[in-house]
């Protein structure tokens, strides 16, 4: 399998999967993608409907790094994918389907269910693709006898994902910058208890902002970066969009009894890593029905949806909200589905963004391209602060079921999609817990706390405190690699 750039440079160079593990955009800025989407033929589609899930997480991702010799990557998969480490929630013998859907009831002539997501040890959808990342850099590292210091900037649950995934992986070390004192409890607590030496949390006193300034000025020392071995895990990581892939055939095989039917997903989506996954089991022959784009307030991909026009938000556009891990400004795996769109062709990708540069979005209105949307099977819609708690009340009451805010978003607009007799599933993408105050203000009541985290708040805490200030954060680095 040949990977190429949306953007184009370097075409006909060879890029395996391996090459693109552990960096991020191609040379001239744009997204990896296969050369071709493998097709996924009759035969496998059956055979593949009673896999569990570590085997058939590794027959989808032996199709795409093939590079990696099945044995090792079986190996992978398996260590990944254990109810010990999807159990965080459900501790009975459905842990063991790392992925179980939850059927909620039948609206408007479709089943709809939850496909349960938030699993994990950091009780959010990232840790499906994150722990296979542990993994996967821990094998490349050790087989080129490299290492590699992460750095990254988190408000919640990206960072906490990446320190799960990676804590007691050896070649790696991860410093994770937060805003000092402005997460919740939970989600501080969850970080700072980490005890692994290889992880270190770095308390900004700031804001998420200058936590993310400081590491785009550490990343921008190249030579810096070069000597201490800097690099990233962010969502365009393509080893993370692929290892989503998986639970689409998942949620299929257990929503259907044969490959003839057709499901639709809805997806809570930020920077367009879920939803593109279920783009690509699409294209590799699932068969999919709709692929429904739910947003929040900030709706960047909605209006896209709805109108070809793509629009990126300025910073004071760009909307604190109750479904936090969606507040978005631009979606950055988008390039990625605009690729397929344009039917591949990187010149106008290239034109396209850099209009986003300079111009701050494009217009595919106009054009023909924008009418293909729907060949490709995407609808979508937003939710608000109020659709949001009243859809968490709906299903509490209907379904005697908690669902997380972000979850909520996407059931509110998958609603708004639904088809007489065919399923629709909905990615439940985060536990309640993690968005306390939201909950409590819907139901006047406690989020669910799963029993794996009674007590996480009193656990002791290891973090350093630095202000917002490059060189320290450096310093700091330094100081803690040996170097
Ligand atoms: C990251 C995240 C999302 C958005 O996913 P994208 O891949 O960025 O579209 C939705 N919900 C939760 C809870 C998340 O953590």
């Amino acid at each position: 399998m040949n990977y190429l750039s949306t953007r184009g440079a370097g075409a006909g160079e060879r890029h395996t999967f391996s090459d693109i593990l552990l960096g991020g955009l191609a040379k001239d800025g744009g997204l990896y993608l296969p050369a071709e989407y493998p097709r996924v033929s009759a035969e496998e589609l059956t055979r593949w409907r009673t896999l569990p899930y570590a085997d058939l997480a590794f027959e989808i991702l032996s199709k795409f790094s093939d590079d990696i010799p099945a044995e090792d990557l079986r190996a992978l998969t398996r260590k990944t994918y254990t109810a010990a480490t999807y159990c965080n929630v459900r501790a009975d013998e459905s842990a063991a389907q790392i992925t179980p859907l939850k059927t909620l009831g039948v609206e408007n002539g479709a089943p709809l269910a939850l496909l349960e997501l938030s699993n994990g040890p950091t009780l959010a959808f990232k840790d499906m693709a994150m722990q296979l990342i542990g993994n996967l850099f821990e094998y490349a590292l050790a087989k080129h006898g490299e290492t590699l210091n992460i750095l990254g900037a988190t408000s919640g649950d990206t960072g906490s994902a990446a320190e799960y995934a990676m804590r007691g992986k050896k070649g790696v070390r991860v410093f994770m910058l937060s805003p000092h004192k402005k997460m919740s409890a939970f989600q501080t607590a969850q970080m700072y208890s980490l005890q692994d030496p290889n992880i270190f949390n770095i308390a900004v006193e700031g804001v998420f902002d200058d936590a993310q300034d400081i590491v785009k000025a550490v990343s921008n020392d190249h030579a810096f970066k070069a000597k201490y071995k800097i690099g990233t895990v962010n969502s365009i990581n393509w080893a993370r969009v692929v290892a989503q892939v998986v639970y689409y055939f998942k949620g299929y095989f257990a929503a259907t009894k044969s490959n003839e039917e057709r499901v639709s997903f809805t997806v809570p989506s930020g920077n367009f890593g879920n939803v593109c996954a279920g783009h690509i089991a699409r294209m590799m022959g699932l068969p999919i029905e709709k692929l429904v784009v739910a947003t929040n307030e900030n709706d960047v991909l909605d209006e896209f949806f709805r109108t070809g026009i793509y629009r990126v938000r300025k910073a004071a556009e760009t909307y604190h909200t109750s479904s936090p891990s969606m507040d978005i400004s631009k979606a950055s795996n988008f390039e990625r589905f605009v690729f397929d769109l344009l039917g591949r062709d990187p010149a106008r990708v290239l034109q396209l963004f850099r209009d986003v540069e300079e111009k701050g979005g494009f217009d595919l209105a106009a054009s023909g391209d924008f009418a293909r949307v729907e060949e490709f099977g995407f609808v979508s819609g937003r939710s608000s602060h109020d659709s949001r708690l009243e859809t968490i009340r709906d299903v509490f009451e209907r379904y005697d079921t908690m669902i997380d805010t972000h979850t909520a978003d996407g059931l509110k607009v998958a609603r708004e999609h639904l088809q007489p007799g065919i399923p629709m599933i909905v990615l439940e993408t985060a536990q309640p817990i993690k968005f306390g105050e939201t909950i409590r203000e819907a139901l006047l009541r406690e989020p669910e706390r799963p029993a794996a985290f009674s007590g996480l708040e009193s656990l002791p805490q290891r973090f350093e405190v630095l202000p917002a200030d490059a060189q320290r954060v450096k310093d700091f680095i330094v100081a803690n690699t040996g170097g």
